[in-house]
C-alpha cells in the first residue's frame, strides 16, 4: 500500500523526496505529503492529488533542507483530503511521522491522549501515533527512540513509519511491522523507501528491514535495534533488478504480484474486525446498522463483474448462516427497472474502485425508494462510500491489475464477515458454529500461501491448454461463483470465450458443446455437493471433455478420475471460494501470459468503470 520517501545526507531533500514519491506512483495514492527542516522548523506541506500538483504548488520557492519525510497516502482512516495526508505532527509540533498501514487501536489511544490534552486534526490512526509516540517521551523522558519503542510495543496492527524531529536535526527513526521498507546506504546519505525504486539512482546498497525492527540514523550512522532493544547488525545486500521489476514487487505483472500479495490482503480484510481467541468480531461501520441487517426480510445485493460474483457468493452466505432471503443483482439491470424495494430492505453495493457508475445510479434509485444501503469499496471516501450509509472497507490496499484478483477475495472476507455477524446476532447459528467460522477465517490467509505454492503445477496446465479456443467452468453451490469468476478471469486476459456454469446445469445445454478439444475445469472440493459433482465430471468425462479439477488436499477419489488436478487446502465449506478461486486466477495468467496478452492492461477494458 501507498509509498515512504524519506532522506538525510547533503542534498536537497525536496526535490528528491518529489521523484521518489513519484516512483511509487504505481502503487495508487490519493494524496501526498512532505516534512521538512527549513531554517530550524519542522515544516509540513501536503495536499489532496497528484504528487506534481504538490510539486507545483513549490516551484519557484527555494525549500532548503537536507532531511525529509515524504508520502504517498492510500486512505484508510478518513477520507483523502489535505488534512488527513502525511506527514502529521504530534501534538506539541515538534515531531512529524509518516506511516504506511493500519493503528488497530488507535481508537482507545486517542480518547487516552484526549483526555490529557492532546487535540488532533485529522481522522486519521496516523496522526494518533505521533501524538502518543510525544506523550510517551513527555511521560517518561525517554529519548525519541526509545519513546517510539515504547509505543511501538503497544499498537495492534500494521506499519512502515519513519519519524523526524526538530529537536534532532540529521536523525530519523523508522520502524516495520506488516508493511514494506527500504533503506538505502549511500556515503553520508541514508534513504527510506516502500521499494527501492526511488533508492536505486543513488545507490545499490540496501537493507531490508524487517518486522519488530527499528532503524535509526543518528550522525551519519544507521542503527538497527528490536523492539526489545537487541542489536543487530544491518545486513547491507546489492541491488541487481531492473527498476521496472521492483516496481512490481519482483513479480513480472501486477496482477501475478497481486495474486500472491492475498494471504497479505485477505489478512488486511480481517484486520482489527476478527479475534478468534476471543470469539471476537466486529466491523466498526455496521455496528450501528446490525440490528436493521438482522431484521432485514431481504437484502438485495449490487455489483458489476467481478463484484457481482462475490455478491453470489454472499447470497449463499447470508442465506445459509443467516437465513435472510437474499437477491443478487446485475447494478446496469437493477437501475433501469423498477426495482420493489420494501420497508426493511437492505442493499448492500459492491465495488472495489468506488465509482462504478451503474453501481452508483443503482444506489440512489435504491435509496429514493427509502432502502437503506450497504457499501463495500476498496477505495475510502470514494463516490459509492459518500453515498452508503455504512459500509465496511475492503482494505486489500491499491489494485492496479485492470482483472481483479486481490479485491475480489478481500470482497468476499468482508462479505463473510458481515454475514457472520448478522448470523451471530439473529441466533441462527450455534456458538460452536461461530466460534469455529472465526477459526477457520483467521486460518485463510495461511491456506492461501499452500494453494499459491502449487504455482509451478498450474503453469504447467495452462501451458498445456494455452492454444485452446473455448473453457467451460463448472461448480455447484458455492463453487458456482467461482467458476463465473474463473471464466471471467479467462476472458479478461487471454481472450478466450469461457463459461461459467453450475455444474447440475451442463446436461441442459452445454453439454453438447464437449468434446476432445473442451477443457472443462471442475471446482470439485469435498462439501455438500462432493457426490453430486462426481457424477458431473463422469458425464464430461464419458463425451471425451478435458478434466481439471480443484479438489481438497488428500482427495484421491476424483484425481483417479480426471487429467489433471490442483489441491487446495481442506477449509470450512462456508469458506471454500477464498481457496478455490486462487488456482483459477493463476490459470488465466499463465494462459494470458503465453498467448502473449497485455495482462495489466487487458484490450477494450478499464479499471475503473465510470461510464454506464
Ligand atoms: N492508515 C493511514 C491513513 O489512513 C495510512 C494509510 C496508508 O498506508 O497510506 O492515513
Amino acid at each position: 500500500m501507498c509509498g515512504i520517501v524519506a532522506y538525510v545526507g547533503n542534498r536537497d531533500a525536496f526535490p528528491l523526496i518529489i521523484k521518489g514519491l513519484k516512483r511509487l506512483e504505481y502503487r495508487g495514492y490519493d494524496s501526498s505529503g512532505i516534512a521538512l527542516l527549513e531554517e530550524s522548523q519542522l515544516k509540513i506541506y501536503k495536499k489532496k492529488g497528484k504528487v506534481s500538483e504538490l510539486e507545483d504548488q513549490h516551484t519557484g520557492k527555494d525549500r532548503k533542507s537536507t532531511i525529509g519525510i515524504g508520502h504517498t497516502r492510500w486512505a484508510t482512516h478518513g477520507e483523502p483530503n489535505d488534512v488527513n495526508a502525511h506527514p502529521h505532527y504530534s501534538n506539541n509540533r515538534k515531531l512529524a511521522i509518516i506511516h504506511n498501514g493500519i493503528i488497530e487501536n488507535y481508537a482507545t489511544i486517542k480518547q487516552n491522549l484526549i483526555k490529557k490534552g492532546h487535540v488532533f486534526l485529522s481522522d486519521t490512526d496516523t496522526e494518533v501515533l505521533v501524538h502518543f509516540i510525544e506523550d510517551i517521551q513527555q511521560e517518561t523522558g525517554n529519548s525519541l527512540e526509545d519513546a517510539v519503542k515504547l509505543a511501538l510495543r503497544e499498537v495492534v496492527g500494521a506499519y512502515a513509519i519513519v519519524v523526524m524531529s526538530v529537536d534532532h536535526p540529521g536523525q530519523l527513526i523508522a520502524a516495520r511491522k506488516g508493511s514494506p521498507l527500504v533503506i538505502g546506504v549511500g556515503e553520508n546519505e541514508f534513504f527510506f523507501a516502500s521499494d527501492a525504486t526511488p533508492i536505486i539512482e543513488y545507490t545499490k546498497d540496501v537493507v531490508y528491514l524487517d518486522d519488530y525492527e527499528v532503524a535509526m540514523i543518528r550522525d551519519g550512522k544507521l542503527t538497527i535495534q528490536n523492539l526489545d532493544n537487541t542489536q543487530t547488525i544491518p545486513y547491507i545486500q546489492k541491488l541487481e533488478m531492473e527498476l521496472e521489476t521492483i516496481e512490481k514487487g519482483g513479480y513480472e505483472h501486477f496482477m501475478l504480484k497481486e495474486i500472491f500479495e492475498q494471504p497479505r490482503s485477505i489478512g488486511d480484510s480481517m484486520r482489527g474486525r476478527v479475534k478468534a481467541d476471543d470469539a471476537h468480531l466486529h466491523l466498526g461501520g455496521l455496528s450501528n446498522y446490525l440490528d436493521k441487517l438482522a431484521e432485514a426480510k431481504r437484502i438485495v445485493i449490487i455489483g458489476c463483474g467481478t463484484s457481482w460474483h462475490a455478491g453470489l457468493v454472499a447470497e449463499y452466505l447470508f442465506e445459509e448462516l443467516a437465513r435472510i432471503n437474499v437477491e443478487v443483482e446485475y447494478a446496469s439491470e437493477f437501475r433501469y427497472r423498477n426495482p420493489i424495494i420494501k420497508e426493511k430492505d437492505i442493499v448492500i453495493a459492491i465495488s472495489q474502485s468506488g465509482e462504478t457508475a451503474d453501481t452508483l445510479a443503482a444506489i440512489e434509485l435504491a435509496k429514493a425508494k427509502g432502502a437503506t444501503i450497504f457499501g463495500v469499496c476498496n477505495v475510502v471516501g470514494s463516490s459509492i462510500a459518500r453515498a452508503t450509509h455504512a459500509g465496511a472497507y475492503t482494505h486489500a490496499g491499491p489494485e492496479i491489475g485492470v482483472a481483479s484478483t486481490k479485491a475480489f477475495t478481500a470482497q468476499v472476507t468482508v462479505l463473510t464477515q458481515i454475514a457472520i455477524a448478522v448470523a451471530k446476532r439473529k441466533g441462527t447459528i450455534s456458538e460452536e458454529m461461530y466460534r469455529q467460522l472465526l477459526v477457520e477465517l483467521e486460518n485463510i490467509p495461511a491456506k492461501v500461501e499452500r494453494v499459491l505454492e502449487n504455482a509451478s503445477t498450474i503453469k504447467e496446465i495452462a501451458y498445456i491448454f494455452t492454444y485452446a479456443r473455448n473453457f467451460l467452468y463448472l461448480g455447484r453451490g458455492l463453487n458456482f461463483p467461482v467458476a463465473l469468476e474463473g471464466a471471467l478471469k479467462l476472458k479478461e486476459i487471454s481472450y478466450i470465450h469461457a463459461e461459467g456454469y453450475p455444474a447440475a446445469e451442463m446436461k441442459h445445454g452445454p453439454i453438447a458443446l464437449i468434446d476432445e478439444d473442451m477443457p472443462v475445469v471442475f471446482l470439485a472440493t469435498k462439501d455438500g455437493s462432493y457426490e453430486k459433482i462426481i457424477s458431473n465430471i463422469q458425464e464430461v468425462k464419458a463425451r471425451k471433455g478435458r478434466v481439471i479439477a480443484i479438489v481438497t488436499e488428500g482427495d484421491t477419489l476424483i484425481p483417479a478420475m480426471v487429467d489433471f488436478v490442483i489441491e487446495v487446502p481442506k477449509t470450512h465449506e462456508m469458506l471454500t471460494p477464498l481457496l478455490s478461486v486462487i488456482p483459477l486466477q493463476l490459470l488465466s495468467y499463465y494462459i494470458a501470459v503465453m498467448r502473449g496478452r497485455n495482462v495489466d492492461q487487458p484490450r477494450n477494458l478499464a479499471k475503473s468503470v465510470t461510464v454506464e
